[in-house]
Formats: structure tokens, C-alpha cells, sequence
């Protein structure tokens, strides 16, 4: 906490939290202080927290006297206004970039924002008034699942790569228009610290290119063969280019390089298609036995970026990255930080829960990263660190960690 206060002015930030309760008996900030600790502890449930908020001389440093049962916590954070914990997040990703403690990868001049779709929380037996439902097959029996879609952007090829900011995609919308929303707010409130914005082939739409291309942005968005002219028109001009060689210790590449193409005719502009052959050497343990393997892969992008700009390597690399970021970035908030899981089914509270859980991603990565000495993160994992904070509550003994005026009821 005394990191977050001199990095970030953290209690400033929660101070100004607050939520629609006519009468609270318990201050806003005390609510969302639980939510955060919740996260930074890695605990995996609303009950799991009201469990340990039960014990004496512990939570209160953090949250105060007064400590919310886990129907509180869900009923409150269902009335919490999710802008104020976007600018919350925006308050502390703008200062870290200043630090410097977010911070790309050295030469690297752009900013990359991978935009990708991520789904929550699947259920045959619970739905609300925002669920998208959809029919999945049960044995012989065709069955109604309901869950919610909620694009994310991040920042990648740097570290950390936190969240800039999420949206939920609505009942009957598609998943685009849901990005569109998304991006109109990052290019309004981050729009320094973004240049690039890389997206899977279903965002290869006019509307979404030319919403990133008028404010000012970049595109680099995979292509796939459903889009039949441009893939096939450079499939064919590739036959007349000869490939870049690139060989990496890992990875050897054919790049393509295809300037110029007009078959994305519903942009009316022209793009350029970077084409990649790649043979990847993988080992991988078959029976015990360590094996050496080829993978031979092909991938296409779509971007507005000049070659004299930015060269087919930079975009192959930006591509992956984004990939990358489908397989680690998300595995880790799924698997080590509950992300899929609803700890209240409310389409408001899940928004606060996740922007909640960017806010935890990002400090406590910040303060492993940047606070701590590195003898002591040798032996100390991000994961550990969650319990070694939690060792840290009990020996605070209940003394507030805050000003007085913080926790007060509002
Ligand atoms: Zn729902």
C-alpha cells in the first residue's frame, strides 16, 4: 500500500469511489478495498472473502471496521458506475507509463493494443437480462447456454501487459460492434500511449478499420481465406515477389511483402498484405522421450503501414505478439486469477469485477517488478507473493493502513 500511495496516490483514487445506495452504511471504498484485496490474494470467491474478512484483527487495516457479507459485496458492485473504475485504471496505467515502469521493448517506437474477445462464465441454469445464449448439444437433447463475451484491449511486447480497458458485448450484437464501442473510448482516453491496434480476422471489417484509420491509428489484422478476393489476389501477386529469408534460432520465416492491393474494396483504400511461411522447431516430450518436432504454419496480416515504415519482420512479430497474449495473457487471469469465473451473475457487477481485477493485475505486477529487490523475488513467485501478503494482513494486527477520513461512511 505504501507503494501504490507514493507510485500512484492510490487512496486519492478510491477515495472518489463511490456507488448508487441511497443510505450506506458501509463506505463505497471499503466495498471495492475487499474486491481488490480479493484479487491481489487470488482468493476465488465472494464467500471465500467474507470468510476471511470474519477474522479479527486482519481485514480491518485494509478495509475498515465495518466489513460487508459477500451479498453486500455483489449487491453493492452491481450499483457501482463502471466509469469510475475505467478512469481509476486510467489513472494508474497513464502514471506508470510516465514512470516509465510500463514500458516497450528497447527500439520499439509503437504502441501495440491487441484487441481480442474473451467468454465468461457459461451456464445451462442461470441467465440475466444482458446473457448471450446460444444452443449446445447434451447427449441427444439440444440445450440453451447462456454466458457473456466482454472484448478486452491490452497492450503487448511490453511488461507488464495490463488491460487498458474492457466492454461487454450486448445481447444480439455482434462482437465488433462491441470493439468499436471499446476503441472510441481507448482513443479518447488513451490516446498517446496507442498507435497500433492488432485483431483477429474477424475484425478485418471496414467499419473497424476505418474507425482505427480516422483516429489517426494503425491497423494490423489477421487475414484468413474466408476473405476470398483480397486472400486470393495476394496469393497470386505473391508468386511474383521473391520471399525475405529469416532465420531465428527458433523460427525460419518466408515473408512476403505486398504493397498496394485494392481488393479490400469496401475501405476504398489501399492496404498491404504481409505474408509469412513459418517453420517452427519445437521440443516436446512424447512418452517420456524428449523429440524434436517441425511445425509448418502460415499466417497473413492486413495493415494501412507503409513497408518503408514499419518492415514485414516488425509486423510478423506484432502479430504473434497478439497471439501470445490469447494463450499467456489471459491463461494466467483464467487460470491464476479466477477471470472466467462470476463471482455475482450482473452484468454491471461483472464489469467492475474485471476492470477491478485489471486494477489488481497491474499494481501487483508493478510492485513484484519494480518495488522488490531482485534476491528476493528468486524466490518468491507473483502467486507466492499473494499469500505472503495475506501473512502480512494478520501481522498488521488491524492498525489502518489508511488516513482516517478515507473509510468513513458516506
Ligand atoms: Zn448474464
Amino acid at each position: 500500500m505504501a507503494y501504490l500511495e507514493k507510485s500512484f496516490g492510490f487512496s486519492q483514487l478510491v477515495a472518489q469511489l463511490h456507488d448508487a445506495r441511497a443510505l450506506p452504511r458501509i463506505p463505497s471504498s471499503s466495498i471495492w478495498l475487499c474486491v481488490f484485496g480479493m484479487f491481489v490474494l487470488r482468493l476465488r470467491s465472494f464467500n471465500a472473502i467474507e470468510q476471511e474478512l470474519r477474522l479479527s484483527r486482519r481485514w480491518e487495516a485494509l478495509v475498515g471496521r465495518r466489513k460487508p457479507s459477500a451479498d453486500t459485496l455483489g449487491r453493492v458492485l452491481s450499483l457501482m458506475p463502471s466509469d469510475q473504475l475505467r478512469r481509476f485504471l486510467q489513472q494508474i496505467q497513464r502514471r506508470a507509463w510516465r514512470r516509465k515502469a510500463i514500458h516497450p521493448r528497447a527500439g520499439e517506437a509503437y504502441r501495440v493494443i491487441a484487441v481480442d474477445g474473451h467468454e465468461i462464465g457459461a451456464s445451462r441454469a442461470r441467465c440475466c437480462p444482458e446473457c448471450l445464449v446460444r444452443e449446445v448439444r447434451l447427449g441427444q437433447q439440444r440445450v440453451l447456454e447462456y454466458y457473456h463475451r466482454v472484448v478486452v484491449a491490452q497492450w503487448i511486447g511490453v511488461t507488464p501487459a495490463p488491460i487498458l480497458d474492457l466492454e461487454l458485448v450486448r445481447p444480439k450484437e455482434g462482437e465488433v460492434v462491441a470493439a468499436r464501442r471499446l476503441l472510441k473510448r481507448v482513443f479518447l482516453h488513451y490516446s498517446r500511449l496507442v498507435d497500433v491496434i492488432s485483431a483477429d480476422a474477424l475484425y478485418l471489417e471496414a467499419s473497424f478499420v476505418r474507425l482505427v484509420l480516422d483516429a489517426g491509428k494503425h491497423v494490423v489484422v489477421v487475414l484468413k481465406q474466408e476473405r476470398r478476393d483480397l486472400y486470393r489476389d495476394a496469393d497470386r501477386l505473391r508468386s511474383l515477389i521473391e520471399p525475405r529469408l529469416l532465420v531465428e534460432p527458433q523460427r525460419t520465416s518466408r515473408l512476403w511483402d505486398i504493397p498496394d492491393l485494392s481488393s479490400f474494396t469496401t475501405l476504398d483504400r489501399l492496404v498491404r498484405v504481409v505474408w509469412a511461411e513459418e517453420q517452427t522447431r519445437r521440443r516436446q516430450i512424447l512418452g517420456g522421450q524428449p523429440k524434436d518436432c517441425v511445425e509448418d504454419k502460415t499466417w497473413v496480416w492486413v495493415t494501412d503501414l507503409p513497408a518503408t515504415v514499419v518492415p514485414a519482420t516488425k509486423i510478423q512479430r506484432w502479430g504473434h505478439q497478439r497471439w501470445d497474449l490469447e494463450n499467456r495473457g489471459f491463461n494466467e487471469l483464467v487460470t491464476l486469477w479466477h477471470m472466467d469465473h462470476y463471482f455475482i451473475h450482473d452484468a454491471t457487477a461483472i464489469v467492475a469485477l474485471l476492470l477491478t481485477l485489471a486494477i489488481a493485475f497491474v499494481t501487483t505486477y508493478l510492485f513484484y517488478e519494480r518495488n522488490l529487490k531482485p534476491p528476493v523475488r528468486t524466490h518468491l513467485t507473483r502467486l507466492a507473493l499473494a499469500s505472503r501478503l495475506r501473512d502480512d494482513l494478520g501481522l498488521l494486527g488491524g492498525a489502518s493502513l489508511w488516513s482516517a477520513a478515507l473509510l468513513k461512511p458516506g
